[in-house]
């Protein structure tokens, strides 16, 4: 059984972030929606200067160096004052580069990455596979002293302003499934690489989705992450990581989203009372409090199990994700009903959470695909006569 109570070091770093998230955050979050702009250079600074980037990055590569539940400490703060930034606090594309990156790709790109100075892209998602990453068909192929990528990615955020991207690519047509597929850093203004279209979200539209094609893209050699056919291998040992870190987010936007309705319906009143005042709202709230604290002790736990090494781990984040993301949409529509009419008002942020909290089932892994992890957990532990759960 792990222990994952929170120690004063991490209660002082979530008591400075959240005072970070409520104040600038907040604020930044509202004038960037409001003009429609990309997530600002100036709030990556400000970022940068309060220690929030980087979170999982060693020290010595100029990140902050911490265990997976301050992470998930952090990112909850951080994404109950913006979403959109927990993408840089904890960048998907770090991952390759700290388990394979070569000492020359490290210094050259994970200081930027930590200081806000780099913005990296992740290209994992294609036409043909999004769920389904194994049936990618974007290549890559050795010539001479180069790698070539030739195919198309979509769906990767801030393939505009990336001043460099990891892209996964086949380098081997019949290797078995999951096999084969090499990492790849392709830097800004690289000839060859094409940035298309831009898809129109309805949410996250400070950090956008693009089309990134590859025509004859030429990279050194150099620039393969580890070895060729092994990326998947480099990203899976980050999967309990990352989705234990991803649910801690959906807590931070489902709590941020009750606090702002039910501060609003302590002051609204109805029919002569609070609306924070009516049972209908009262049970309601008390319902849905506890099923965030539920969804962060999930979270907690996964990211406690991951920092140990636990072989269950990503079974754990996986439940962690599945039922967080599922708390984050429940919250921000209830917290949209209790503020009646005003709740979809551009004016108060629970509309903007109420938008974003749908990626959070299908982002980093959709809820159905996790739910087939645990199910086979499940089902592994029943062959085994043990009780289905994780211990
Ligand atoms: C805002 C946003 C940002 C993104 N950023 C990036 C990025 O930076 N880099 C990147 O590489 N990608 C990115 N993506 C892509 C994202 O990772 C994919 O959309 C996601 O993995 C799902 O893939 P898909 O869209 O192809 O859906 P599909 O895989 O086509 O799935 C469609 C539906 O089928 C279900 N399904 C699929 N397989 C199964 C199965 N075996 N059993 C049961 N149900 C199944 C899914 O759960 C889903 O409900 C982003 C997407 C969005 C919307």
């Amino acid at each position: 059984m792990s222990q994952y109570a929170l120690t004063e070091d991490q209660k002082a770093l979530r008591e400075a972030t959240r005072k970070f998230a409520q104040g600038y955050l907040v604020a930044a979050a509202a004038k960037t929606e409001r003009e429609g702009t990309d997530f600002p250079v100036s709030a990556l600074q400000e970022m940068a200067k309060q220690g929030v980037l980087g979170l999982d990055v060693p020290t010595e590569y100029g990140g902050q160096g911490l265990d997976t539940l301050s992470c998930a400490v952090i990112l909850e703060e951080l994404a109950a004052g913006w979403f959109s930034s927990t993408i840089f606090a904890m960048n998907l594309a770090t991952g390759p580069l700290l388990a394979a990156g070569s000492p020359e790709q490290k210094r050259k790109f994970l200081g930027g990455i930590c200081n806000g100075t780099v913005v990296p892209s992740f290209a994992l998602t294609e036409p043909a596979g999004g769920s389904d990453a194994a049936n990618i068909t974007t290549r890559v192929t050795r010539e001479g002293g180069e790698y070539v990528l030739r195919g198309q990615k979509i769906f990767i955020t801030n393939a505009h302003r990336a001043d460099v991207i990891i892209v996964f690519a086949r380098s081997s047509a019949d290797a078995p499934r999951g096999k084969g597929i090499s990492i790849v850093l392709v830097e800004k203004g690289t000839k060859g690489l094409q940035i298309g279209q831009r898809f129109e979200t309805i949410a996250h539209t400070s950090n956008p989705i693009w089309e990134v094609v590859f025509d004859d893209c030429r990279v050194p050699k150099e620039n393969l992450i580890g070895g060729e056919g092994e990326g998947f291998s480099y990203i899976q040992k980050d999967f309990a990581k990352i989705r234990a870190c991803y649910g801690s987010r959906c807590v931070g936007v489902a709590q941020a989203a009750i606090d702002y309705a039910l501060q609003y319906a302590v002051e609204r009143k109805a029919f002569g009372q609070t609306v924070a005042s009516f049972q209908g709202i009262r049970f309601k709230v008390a319902d849905l409090i506890t099923k965030i604290e539920a969804a962060r002790q999930l979270s907690y736990r996964a990211a406690a199990l991951a920092d140990e090494g636990h072989a269950e781990a990503p079974v754990a984040a996986s439940m962690a994700k599945i039922f967080a993301s599922q708390v984050a949409v429940e919250a921000t529509g209830e917290a949209m009903q209790i503020m009646g009419g005003h709740g979809l008002l551009k004016l108060h942020p629970i509309e903007r959470m109420y938008r974003e909290a749908k990626l959070f089932e299908i982002g980093d892994g959709t809820s159905e695909v996790l739910k087939l992890l645990v199910s086979r957990h499940a089902n592994r532990r029943a062959t085994d006569r043990q009780p289905a759960r994780v211990d």
